[in-house]
């Protein structure tokens, strides 16, 4: 027995056989996230049920300088959570209390506990919490703080760092921190738990967040909009968002269209280049007064269709078909997802590169975007088995991410850095800024043994 196997067997006799597990086919539904980006095989999983469980582990793995993979409910969608050689997987999926605190409007979460489940306990109180990716029925909140997580109303109600107040966070050395706190405003020190926001695991591990909720938003009218091109879907999006901010605005392009329709029927308009689906809560008149600027935009923009409801449940069967697209689209093929994001007026030149990429390298990229963020989603498909194919959808990769850059762009508007974009990581940051970030993650984690390989 090696001195690394004895190592562990102390960490599996401190712990216990139920927190860690070391039987392979256990481990194995913890390796990958959803990219399916490539992962190790890590020596144990941990299933955390307490915070002190995930401080004695991390101790353990300082001790010994073995590699900690922090994990949520891996839906990721960059690798971030993809297991590593050698290393253990600190899994959080059994973390899951949630509490409102209906005084303060906050919810103290666990980490574990998924987005809709925030949600719903949130709402049995009357109140919201509002970031909602599109994964929310499946990810969890300490992977929504890990990659400061967008979603569809984020154009209007912001992201996941806009409603995180405190962080309990267990660093590198196994010390449990708390950072912030019930508190609408607080300045005293350095902003710690903005840092901790998208870090992607890489600086701690965060065991209990505290969340603010806020009254829920007024009904929402829902417009859709067919276009005879993408081009002329965006245009109406970028003279939009020059008037007001609507609380939804979602672009699907006619591939990521017909492979909804392939996979689910939902009565989609096939034949459209582009459908847009915009949501407007503003209380009372206004509403109507938006939606009806929408409509003209649209109309002017050259829509050849646009429908309109105040039906809830109207309105959610569009945002379904939207939310749907990933699932849809993975049936078609092996994908590689992007992320990038531009400024909102840049949108066009964004999308118009898109399908430039796909036509040079002769690859198939339906797209989907949350447009009123100027945040893209192209979803490079292609054959795993053919080499030629997968030097192609990589080359398109790496070609969209540049695009984005030269326009002023990211990489990543909300999915993360993770492991699948860490070579564009220095083109986007540039040498002082990659400098920096690398004497911060030297400063929380000297040995370098959290989450090593994902964002640096
Ligand atoms: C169909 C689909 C749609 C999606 N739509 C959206 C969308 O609209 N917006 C969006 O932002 N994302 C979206 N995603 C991506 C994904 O759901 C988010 O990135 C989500 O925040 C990941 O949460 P998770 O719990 O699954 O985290 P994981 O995949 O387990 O981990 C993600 C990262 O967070 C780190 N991490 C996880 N938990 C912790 C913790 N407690 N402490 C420290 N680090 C931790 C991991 O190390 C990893 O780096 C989508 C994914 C899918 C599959």
């Amino acid at each position: 027995m090696g001195p690394m196997s004895a190592a562990l067997e102390q960490l599996v006799a401190t712990l216990g056989t139920d927190v860690v597990a070391v039987d392979p086919n256990v481990m194995e539904k913890y390796r990958f996230d959803w990219s399916k980006s490539p992962a190790g095989h890590p020596i144990a999983v941990v299933r955390a049920n307490t915070a002190e469980d995930v401080a004695t582990a991390v101790r353990w793995a300082a001790q010994h300088r073995v590699p900690i993979v922090p994990r949520g409910a891996g839906s990721g969608l960059s690798g971030g959570s993809a297991g590593v050689d050698g290393g253990i997987t600190i899994s959080l999926d059994r973390m899951r209390g949630i509490e409102i605190d209906t005084a303060s409007q906050v919810a103290i979460v666990e980490p574990g506990a998924l987005n809709i489940e925030v949600k719903a306990a949130a709402a049995a109180h009357g109140l919201w919490y509002p970031p909602d990716p599109s994964s929310y029925d499946i990810c969890s909140i300490g992977g929504n703080v890990a990659t400061n997580a967008g979603g569809l109303c984020c154009v209007k109600y912001g992201v996941t760092t806009d409603y995180v107040l405190g962080l309990d966070v267990v660093l590198a050395d196994g010390t449990p921190v708390t950072l912030g706190g019930k508190r609408i405003k607080d300045v005293a020190g350095l902003p710690l738990v903005k840092l901790f926001v998208g870090s992607e695991g890489t600086l701690g591990i965060v065991t209990r967040a505290i969340l603010r909720l806020v009254p829920p938003p007024p009904p929402a009218s829902t417009l859709v909009a067919m276009f005879p091109t993408v081009a002329a879907a965006a245009e109406a999006v970028v003279t939009v968002r020059g008037m007001f901010r609507p609380s939804m605005m979602e672009l699907m392009d006619q591939a990521s269209v017909n492979a909804v329709e392939d996979f689910t029927p939902m009565d989609l308009d096939r034949t459209a280049g582009a459908l847009l689906v915009v949501q407007c809560d503003s209380p009372g008149e206004a509403r109507v007064d938006e939606i009806t600027t929408v409509r003209d935009v649209c109309r002017d923009a050259g829509a050849t269709e646009v429908f309109e409801t105040d039906d809830p449940d109207e309105g959610e069967l569009f945002i379904a078909a939207r939310r749907a697209a990933f699932t849809a689209v993975e049936v078609r093929g092996s994908l590689l997802l992007e992320d990038v994001g531009v400024p909102v007026p840049l949108l066009p030149q964004m999308l118009a590169a898109v399908e430039e990429i796909a036509a040079r390298h002769d690859i198939e990229i339906p797209t989907v975007a949350h447009a009123g963020d100027g945040n893209t989603h192209p979803i490079i498909v292609y054959d795993a088995a053919d080499p030629d194919s997968e030097a192609r959808a990589r080359a398109a990769f790496d070609d969209i991410m540049t695009a984005a850059v030269e326009l002023g762009g990211t990489i990543t508007g909300e999915h993360g850095v993770g492991r699948a974009k860490r070579h564009a990581l220095p083109h986007q940051l540039g040498p002082e800024v990659m400098a920096l970030t690398q004497r911060v993650k030297d400063a929380l984690d000297p040995d370098g043994i959290l989450n090593p390989g994902a964002l640096l």
